[in-house]
């Protein structure tokens, strides 16, 4: 998914489970920023889906938040993060102690799409109608935080 996705699906989760959303938002991004090492001359592959996508970054946060709650909303944020990923090319759940990566089913080493939030993606990616699965998640995501989001903008002074 891009950012779009993975912040309306951040967004949505904040609202069910009744977290912070900004919080969640942030950890719902914060797997992703490892693209950055994309712009210091690493290859896509190389940079994206590693340490970022291993689970020891929600265990750590997780841990950590047992002192500093705040961390709670973003390692659930980073867990709604790797679900939402979770596709044909998998993500490395154990990097770096291992670089296997996992996705939902594999059968005869070829992937099924039988994880509910795969086939949702697939069923739109078939369609070519990817962009209104990212963009709606997003907007529903607004929609439902929308006084938490508003109150924001109103505290820096953007919004009357
Ligand atoms: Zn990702």
């Amino acid at each position: 998914m891009v950012f779009a996705g993975h912040i309306g699906a951040a967004l949505i989760i904040a609202y069910l489970l009744n977290l912070n959303p900004l919080l969640t938002t942030l950890g719902g991004v914060l797997p992703d920023l490892d693209a950055v090492f994309y712009f210091f001359g690493k290859s896509w592959v190389e940079a994206h889906r590693k340490v970022t996508h291993s689970l020891f970054l929600p265990l750590t946060l997780f841990m950590f938040s047992i002192n500093i709650p705040y961390l709670f909303p973003v390692a659930v944020g980073a867990i709604i993060h790797f679900l939402t990923d979770i596709d044909q090319w998998g993500i490395p759940l154990f990097f770096p102690f291992s670089n296997k990566r996992y996705t939902f089913f594999k059968k005869n080493n070829r992937v099924e799409h039988v994880g509910p939030i795969d086939f949702i993606k697939k069923w739109f990616r078939e369609r070519g109608w990817n962009f209104y699965l990212e963009w709606g998640l997003l907007g529903l995501g607004v929609y439902l935080n929308w006084d938490y989001l508003t109150g924001l903008l109103k505290l820096f002074g953007l919004l009357q």
